[in-house]
């Protein structure tokens, strides 16, 4: 992904412009490279900029108009080798393509991916309707979940899940973040700062499930999540 412009401080002409362009389906951030695979989402969280932003990112139009195959994922991540991670991000939930997921990631582990990583909201398990962690071990180095609260209320009030992943929704996260801590070598879980208003509490939960806090500012990296 190219550093520098983002969504939101583009001139008009030149976003527009962005906002014809194709959707990339793999932008290099920083020694990166970040994969867009779905714009699907379990969630409407508030703290997403893709609304504030209209799905451009520093110079990346990440709007997906279907979803990708997987092999234009593979066609647009040449030479992983080159970057120091592989994350699957972008503007969705990736573990909706599972699959996919699963079939990119061997190829690219085989072409030399250094590290695997993944960016999820966490409701993999209820999407699937089963624990897809084992699935994720065989594929991930690092998995980090964005959870952002140890309540439940809070939890739905911010990010907004579907009906379906409403009541069900935190409880099956936490779940999720216990069994990706057994198997997988890094689970880290992130929080927007200033949405948990107990951080040590908020500790003590991710601590309890085996993984590692993270917070981060509001509209911090978006990569980062
Ligand atoms: S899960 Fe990610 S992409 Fe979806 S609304 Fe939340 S922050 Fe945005």
């Amino acid at each position: 992904m190219p550093a520098g412009s983002s969504g939101s401080d583009m001139k008009p002409n030149a976003l527009e412009a962005q906002k014809q362009s194709p959707p990339a389906l793999a932008y290099r951030y920083r020694d990166a490279l970040y994969l867009n695979i779905t714009s699907k989402c379990p969630t409407a969280c508030e703290f997403c900029i893709k609304f504030s932003w209209d799905y451009q990112y520093r110079g990346n139009n990440l709007l997906l108009r279907k979803e990708p195959e997987v092999r234009e994922i593979l066609e647009a991540a040449t030479n992983p080798s080159q970057y120091s991670e592989i994350v699957f991000c972008g503007y969705g939930e990736s573990t909706y393509r599972l699959a996919e997921m699963k079939e990119i990631s061997l190829t690219l582990r085989k072409q030399g991916a250094k590290k695997i990583r993944l960016n999820t909201i966490g409701l993999g398990n209820l999407i699937h309707g089963r624990n897809i962690a084992p699935d994720l071990a065989g594929i991930l180095d690092s998995v980090s979940v964005s959870l952002n609260t140890a309540d439940p209320e809070v939890w739905k009030k911010v990010l907004h899940p579907l009906p379906e992943y409403k009541e069900k929704g935190f409880e099956s996260a936490c779940e999720f973040i216990r069994e990706c801590a057994k198997l997988i070598p890094e689970t880290n879980v992130t929080a927007v700062e200033g949405i948990e208003k107990d951080p040590a509490r908020f500790s003590r939960l991710v601590e309890s499930l085996g993984a590692k806090v993270r917070l981060r500012p509001y509209l911090d990296d978006y990569e980062d999540r």
